[in-house]
């Protein structure tokens, strides 16, 4: 079991507003919806696991007993409580969003899943080289934000923003003159820029492929 970490901010917010604190068991097995008093606990019984697919809001009363080891009673089991968050998550999505908004995310997952999974796998060499359809699927998806895709519910809608954000951000990037047209790619125009130029775009593709992997993952627990 590792050492306890302090659940990054981000995460603590994710579970905050999924479960809208409520008690994943006080929900689950009491159908006791009410807002509850209780704290972030770790299913794997590993504290440093800061996952948000590791972690449930417990009111006090539940959590003591799922972190009990030795009541002489069958206790709550991890994957129990799992099933019973992943409802209450369930339930509470479609309540802060319409199903017609639900439809929408999910086409949209559904239609940018290889750009979102291309960035996502490659994204310590996308400095060096990228596709230009990668390019183009970016611009594609701006370019529908900005006219047509409206949701009625403002998570979303703030959600698609900030990947159509960083979309530019990461467009931005790749300055022409730094790179080279070369068959379907871009590349990294080496013989006029140093190593260090390129750590730099490195650093600045990593951070934004990492916003778009916090947003993306926002959309994911929602369809
Ligand atoms: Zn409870």
């Amino acid at each position: 079991m590792g050492q306890r970490k302090e659940i990054p901010n981000d995460i603590q917010v994710r579970v905050l507003t999924s479960s809208r604190r409520r008690c994943a068991l006080c929900v689950g097995v009491n159908r006791n919806e009410d807002e509850r008093l209780g704290q972030i606990a770790h299913l794997n019984g590993d504290n440093s696991d800061n996952r948000f697919d590791n972690l449930v809001w417990l009111c006090l009363e539940h959590h003591n007993q799922f972190d009990s080891r030795t009541s002489q009673t069958k206790n709550y089991m991890a994957k129990e409580v799992k099933e019973y968050r992943d409802d209450l998550y369930k339930n509470n999505s479609h309540l802060k969003y319409t199903m017609d908004d639900i439809k929408s995310v999910s086409e949209c997952l559904k239609a940018y899943g290889p750009l979102f999974g291309y960035l996502f796998r490659e994204n310590s060499e996308l400095a060096f080289t990228i596709k230009f359809i990668a390019i183009d699927e970016m611009e594609r998806f701006v370019y529908s934000y900005d006219t047509s895709l409206r949701y009625s519910s403002k998570g979303i809608s703030d959600i698609f923003e900030r990947i159509a954000h960083c979309f530019r951000a990461l467009h931005s990037v790749y300055h022409l003159d730094m790179y080279n047209a070369v068959g379907e790619n871009l590349i990294f125009n080496s013989a006029k820029y140093s190593v260090s130029d390129l750590d730099c775009q490195k650093r600045a593709v990593q951070q934004i492929v990492d916003a778009i992997r916090s947003e993306y993952d926002k959309l994911v627990v929602m369809v």
